[in-house]
């Protein structure tokens, strides 16, 4: 019998399920769906599910909290969808639709590199002029110049897209991007995978099979990636659940996903501007009951982009151990409304974590520990606690 579990007292049968789930997590028992609903019930204490996946958390990572250093690209905003949820595209011919060049590309480039960062996030809009050339070129001018700077890049929509306007498959693309300097995938444009919920935020874009086929194929090819999943606008607990065990099932497959990335919906200057942000108990307890239900990912990230820093370092207490980067030039977020500053520093995530009584570790795109020597820096892989 778990105490304090249950703030609104719904009678024994109710307890006595809850008492099962937390029984199972306690053995490393996977949770069912319905396990995974009734963690989503509000009449379920918030911080007990907090403390049980802090817990689950400490067992694979003890207090390790992992950051890098990284920046965003965004080569372009311009895009041939609509997606309800976003603030950043530009339709072709709008005003404030921009192109990034090759130089400016490579000055972002110099810039990460002068940072220190490890890892170039790259995603962006689809415009209906450019050919998947044009994203080779990208990745293939950025790895020349810094070679040894991670390209994370393009997200399951954009790799579905190339394959549309390349006709190639996702392998053949993913083959042909890793040539050109690709290094992992990012987790983005996975939203809700319910095409109920998908039809209304993100209609036209890839759906969940074509996302999915797409982290299959590169991790078949060896290459790992992330997953997201953007919350609190018109889904429902189920369609959460219904999103997460599709990546369970192909992380059963697959084991190429590294973490997953709960993001909280920001609606400011979106077409559903209209919806109120989530709660940030509804975003710890997303964050935390991911860590129950995904027992098969090693990392749940808190993205303090999306969540805010505070909620951020909150979330290293509800089974986060990942704080993501320094993170320079996103704009994504930013232009749907976060406040999120623009950058942190080192010292400022190394303090978050440590004010937690956590230990902060630098890691790379692939989970291992840098060891900085002056400007340049070394990797180790970290053992499993
Ligand atoms: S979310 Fe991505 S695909 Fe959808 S409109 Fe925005 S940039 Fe385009």
């Amino acid at each position: 019998m778990y105490y304090s579990v249950v703030d609104d007292d719904r009678g024994t049968d109710f307890q006595r399920r809850l008492d099962g789930v937390l029984d199972k997590v306690a053995v490393g028992r996977r949770l069912t769906v319905e396990d995974g609903l009734l963690l989503f019930r509000p009449e379920v204490s918030l911080h007990v599910v907090g403390q049980i996946a802090a817990e689950a958390c400490r067992q694979k990572h003890g207090r390790t909290v992992f950051y890098n250093l990284n920046s965003h690209l965004n080569p372009t905003n311009v895009c041939v969808y609509r997606c309800k949820l976003c603030a950043f595209y530009r339709p072709a011919g709008h005003a404030e639709g921009y192109y990034l060049t090759v130089d400016e590309i490579l000055r972002r480039g110099q810039e990460a590199w002068d940072a220190g960062c490890t890892e170039m996030h790259i995603v962006g809009g689809l415009p209906p002029d450019k050919p998947f050339e044009w994203y080779v070129e990208i990745l293939r001018v950025l790895h020349d110049a810094y070679p040894k700077l991670h390209l994370k890049a393009w997200t399951a929509v954009e790799i579905a897209w190339f394959c549309r306007i390349s006709g190639k498959s996702p392998t053949q693309v993913l083959e042909t991007l890793r040539a050109a300097g690709l290094g992992s995938l990012p987790g983005g444009g996975a939203e809700i995978f319910h095409p109920e919920v998908r039809s209304k935020i993100s209609a036209g874009k890839a759906d969940a099979e074509e996302w999915l086929a797409v982290h299959r194929a590169a991790h078949q090819l060896g290459l790992r990636s992330n997953a997201t999943m953007l919350f609190g606008h018109v889904e429902e607990p189920w369609h959460r659940v219904d999103h997460m065990l599709r990546l369970r099932e192909l992380q059963d497959e697959t084991g190429g996903f590294q973490a997953f990335v709960p993001l909280p919906f920001h609606p400011h200057a979106t077409a559903l501007a209209h919806l109120p942000k989530p709660a940030a108990m509804d975003n710890l307890r997303t964050l935390a009951v991911s860590r129950l239900f995904l027992d098969n990912f090693d990392h749940i990230k808190a993205y303090w982009i999306s969540l805010g820093v505070g909620v951020a370092q909150a979330a290293l207490a509800y089974g986060a151990n990942d704080l993501d980067g320094t993170v320079r030039q996103e704009s994504i977020y930013h232009e749907a409304g976060s406040d999120a500053p623009e950058v942190l520093t080192v010292d400022q995530l190394c303090g978050l974590i440590r004010e937690v009584g956590r230990e902060p570790v630098e890691r790379d795109s692939l989970y291992r520990r840098v060891r900085r020597k002056g400007r340049d820096w070394e990797v180790e892989t970290i053992p499993q606690e």
